[in-house]
């Protein structure tokens, strides 16, 4: 299920570009526009989904290949060593901009604490 209006739906489309370093049926992953850290790479599902709070139990082999997907690209940039972050912004209150989920993963550097 895509979303017309959703760039992140069409950036897994291949309608808007994006610097993708994975894609499999059910899971694409690029490299943010606006980086904070050296490594700082987005995984989506194919599927639209707003965020982790519209995930729904049908949905858990997929939020599962997410994570897994995550860590799988992680070791693919070489981050499983020294370490990294995956982050997933939700709602307001996290400053969601982007009503697509999405996993942010940080490294190749030192990330400083949460919060
Ligand atoms: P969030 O604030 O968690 O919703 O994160 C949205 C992220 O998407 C931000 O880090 C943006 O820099 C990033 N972003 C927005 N548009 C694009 C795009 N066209 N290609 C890659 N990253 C994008």
């Amino acid at each position: 299920v895509t979303d017309p209006n959703c760039i992140f739906c069409r950036i897994a489309a291949g309608e808007i570009p994006g610097d993708i370093v994975y894609q499999d049926n059910q899971v694409v992953a690029f490299r943010d526009i606006q980086p904070v850290a050296p490594t700082h790479v987005l995984v989506i599902p194919r599927e639209h989904i707003a965020s982790v709070s519209a995930l729904n139990p049908s949905q858990a082999q997929l939020a599962g290949a997410l994570l897994l997907a995550a860590g799988a690209i992680a070791e693919q940039e070489g981050l499983s060593e020294a370490g990294y972050r995956i982050v997933t912004n939700t709602g307001p209150a996290a400053g969601q901009t982007v009503f697509h989920l999405h996993l942010h993963i940080l490294g190749g550097r030192q990330l400083g604490t949460m919060g």
